[in-house]
């Protein structure tokens, strides 16, 4: 593959999957929060393994932390191919109880960041006409989550924003698509009980949770294509077929 590859939230979960697998044939960039020990961990038995791998610690709830770490990979990469919004949170919360503040740093962090960096790196992506974006959303975006109502909001408009940039930007030969997990066994769920997992798990056809290696798949999938854009493909056990 030997592209060079942005991925934001780089030191747990979906995101720390995706870079293990995807620099053992790329170089990668990618931004953590606020856990310096695991990212330089990371970094390090990796670079030790001769891959190209660099953390950038980032904020992405405030713009200007998003545009300096926009800035360090163009500075790093002079062409960047592929750029992996996976950073997110969530949180579980009635509407009523909701604050601004919540409201605020759930679209801060889920959606926004996602807008800055997607705007900082596409112009580089549009002079060379070529380059993907993978923003991953989730089936909430798709049919609604009671209790998560600010969440499932950032996920319908990255939904959005990958459908309006495919049309955008399929000009200048640039592909857009978001992945949609459904649940996946990440410390996102780890306040889950044994009972509400259960409870879960029949609903979904597949009656199981995803692994991170399954959104990794398709995220490998994605950079070897070159017909497909505009899509939300759903990886979620059959749960909302
Ligand atoms: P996770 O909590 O394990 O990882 C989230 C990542 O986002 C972490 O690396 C964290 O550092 C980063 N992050 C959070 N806030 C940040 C901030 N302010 N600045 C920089 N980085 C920040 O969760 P995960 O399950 O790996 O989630 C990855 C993505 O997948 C998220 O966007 C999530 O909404 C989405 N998703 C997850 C599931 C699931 O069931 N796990 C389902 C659907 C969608």
């Amino acid at each position: 593959m030997n592209k060079n590859i942005i991925v934001t939230g780089g030191t747990r979960g979906i995101g720390a999957a995706i870079v293990r697998e995807l620099v053992k044939e790329n170089n990668v960039i990618f931004c953590y929060n606020k856990s310096d020990e695991i990212a330089e961990e990371i970094e390090s038995n990796l670079t030790k393994k001769g891959f190209y791998v660099s953390a950038f610690k980032a904020d992405l709830s405030k713009k200007e932390e998003v545009i300096k770490f926009a800035e360090y990979c163009l500075d790093k990469f002079k062409n960047i191919d592929v750029l992996i919004n996976n950073a997110g949170i969530s949180q579980s919360r009635v509407f009523t109880d909701i604050s601004e503040e919540d409201w605020n740093n759930m679209l801060n962090t889920n959606l926004n960041s996602a807008f800055y960096l997607t705007q900082a790196i596409v112009k580089n992506m549009i002079s060379k006409k070529s380059g993907l974006i993978i923003n991953i959303s989730s089936i909430w975006g798709q049919i609604g989550a009671s209790c998560e109502s600010h969440y499932a909001v950032t996920k319908a408009g990255l939904d959005a924003l990958t459908k309006s940039l495919a049309k955008e930007l399929g000009p200048s030969n640039i592909r857009v698509n978001s992945i949609a997990p459904g649940i996946i066994n990440t410390d996102m769920n780890k306040g889950l009980s044994e009972a509400e997992l259960a409870e879960l798990k029949k609903e979904i056809p597949l009656e199981k949770m995803g692994n991170p290696e399954d959104i990794v798949k398709c995220v490998k999938w994605l950079i070897e294509d070159n017909y497909t854009t505009g899509q939300i493909i759903s990886i979620n056990g059959g749960w909302n077929i």
